[in-house]
């Protein structure tokens, strides 16, 4: 007798393990509680994996699997039930994979791994796919669009062009009315699961209740359907807006059900392409579809590539600690007070709030990259390491000195404000670089191409922001650096 040992985010309904299996064989779903303490991870992520795995024995089951559901430690309960083999989909998580291996090895059972149907490219593929340092998006997005034929006009990009990104950097005008996401309604399953987290994890950050992500493929299913005929034609343009009109703006909010199999990559890029029939536009259809068709493989085949070790870079040498309100949410900056309570809230925050705010700031305040890459593993209900590692290290922080971002995503005061509201309602005053009510991304932005002038000299890139700060005279120099000095030292205060 076989048993495929499937994990809480290996939820996909067509994973090539199943063709191995047999009428007599097993699918074993064990709820490892231990699985769930590895970090101190937010109360959500913790129902969402949970709720969604205990929910996966039904649709199995109802699909005609012989599945089997335990409680317990995951080595324990596989040595009492001795199966002949064991078949596992292969992690991406390097500790996870690890782990996988060494229950295989400590068993002594014969074992096969297969690859898992949450990614369109295998392994093997992915990193053929990125053959050199450093590690470029486009060439590889564009291969990937002609290889699948997404998007594609004969051998010519449809529309015209590859990415229609110029058309995507708006600033969303008052009174847009976008309908919310298609969350679903709670059921008696993950009530259960919530009070168990509540118990059993009472320690964990964040709150099981407002509770909000789909557990099921059909919920999961409904969320996708949704966006995709209310709220994909707003995603493009103001895919990059900061603002405090919608939470989640026009994000798809799918990116949790996707990193646990709930739904499949190439499934919802078939469909943003069949929108543009219904007349979505082309810069929200390109947009959407490159995040995932794109960035998201792209993202995958980095860490594949760069572990171990990858969790090690520190190119700026930064050494201080995460302040508290990314902990409590508690701080006088407005930006950075309604992405922290979002991410306290619902475990999430949409990709510009994680990029030009929340890791922004931690890179501008020299903080540790190790502190900054665990905070975002912790706090987020759609995270893995395979997918934080290389989106904080590398995108947010570039504390990989370059190897899969050209330049550091770092902005002073005047983006955010460009992209959003949250300036007109902050304690602190953009316009300002000095003074007690400067805002501190300004002085701290200068601080850093300051700081690092030598090592962005290199940079191409970095050209404009060095040539703008070698030209201020002196005396705002001294003064930018004091300024830097004291936000610095109160960093706890802000
Ligand atoms: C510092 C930082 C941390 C991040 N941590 C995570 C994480 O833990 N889990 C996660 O899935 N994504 C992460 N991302 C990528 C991205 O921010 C999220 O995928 C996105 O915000 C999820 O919301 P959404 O589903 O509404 O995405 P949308 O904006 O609607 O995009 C659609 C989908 O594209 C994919 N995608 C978009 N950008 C990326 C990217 N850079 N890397 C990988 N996939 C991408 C996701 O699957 C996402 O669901 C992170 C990005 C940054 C800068
Ligand atoms: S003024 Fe500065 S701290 Fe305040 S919201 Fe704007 S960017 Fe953030």
């Amino acid at each position: 007798m076989k048993t495929l040992v499937l994990l809480p985010f290996q939820l996909h309904l067509k994973q090539p393990a199943f063709q191995r299996l047999e009428d007599e064989d097993v699918i074993l779903l064990i709820e490892d509680l231990s699985f769930y303490r590895t970090h101190p991870f937010h109360k959500k992520r913790i129902v969402a994996l949970m709720s969604a795995f205990r929910h996966h024995e039904k649709t199995l089951k109802a699909l005609g699997f012989n599945v089997r559901f335990e409680q317990g430690d995951t080595k324990e309960i596989l040595e009492g039930l001795s199966p002949d083999e064991l078949l596992w989909i292969e992690a991406t998580d390097a500790d996870i994979k690890a782990w996988q291996a060494s229950i295989t090895d400590e068993l002594n059972i014969p074992a096969f791994f297969s690859q898992d149907a949450q990614f369109i490219l295998s392994e093997d593929d992915v990193k053929k796919r990125l053959p050199k340092r450093p590690y470029k998006m486009d060439p590889f997005y564009r291969e990937m669009r002609k290889d699948f034929s997404v998007l594609m006009d004969g051998k010519k990009p449809y529309g015209g062009a590859w990415s229609f990104d110029k058309e995507n950097r708006k600033k969303l005008p008052k009174n847009t009315n976008i309908p919310d996401p298609a969350w679903p309604e709670i059921d008696e399953m993950t009530r259960d699961v919530m009070a168990l987290v509540d118990e059993a994890f009472a320690n964990h950050p964040g709150t099981t209740e407002g509770f909000r992500q789909p557990v099921t493929h059909a919920e999961a299913e409904a969320l996708a359907s949704h966006f995709f005929d209310a709220r994909l034609k707003t995603f493009g343009p103001y895919q990059d807006a900061l603002t405090t009109q919608y939470k989640d703006v026009s994000h798809s909010m799918v990116s949790q059900a996707l990193n646990t199999g709930l739904l499949d990559p190439m499934d919802l890029i078939r469909r943003a392409e069949k929108t543009l029939d219904a007349g979505v536009p082309i810069n929200s259809v390109e947009g959407f579809i490159r995040q995932i068709i794109g960035w998201r493989e792209y993202i995958r085949g980095i860490y594949l590539h760069e572990m171990p070790g990858y969790h090690d870079h520190n190119h700026y040498q930064h050494t201080r600690n995460l302040p508290h309100y990314y902990w409590d949410g508690d701080t006088k900056m407005n930006c950075l007070k309604d992405a922290t309570n979002h991410v306290i809230d619902d475990g999430y925050a949409h990709h510009i709030q994680r990029l030009m705010v929340l890791g922004n700031f931690a890179n501008l305040a020299g903080v540790d990259p190790k502190q900054v890459n665990d905070w975002f593993l912790e706090m987020f209900v759609d995270s893995h390491d395979w997918v934080v590692t290389p989106n904080v290290i590398g995108m947010a922080l570039h504390a990989d000195g370059g190897l899969m971002a050209t330049k550091p995503y770092i902005s002073s005061g005047s983006y955010i404000h460009k992209m959003g509201d949250y300036c007109d309602h902050c304690h602190y005053d953009v316009k300002k670089k000095t003074g007690p009510d400067a805002c501190p991304f300004n002085a701290l932005y200068w601080n850093f191409i300051d700081r690092h002038q030598e090592t962005l000299a290199k940079n191409p890139r970095m050209g404009i922001p060095l040539s703008v700060f070698k030209k201020m005279d002196s005396d705002q120099v001294v003064e930018l650096r004091k300024q830097a000095e004291t936000i610095l030292e109160h960093l706890e205060s802000l």
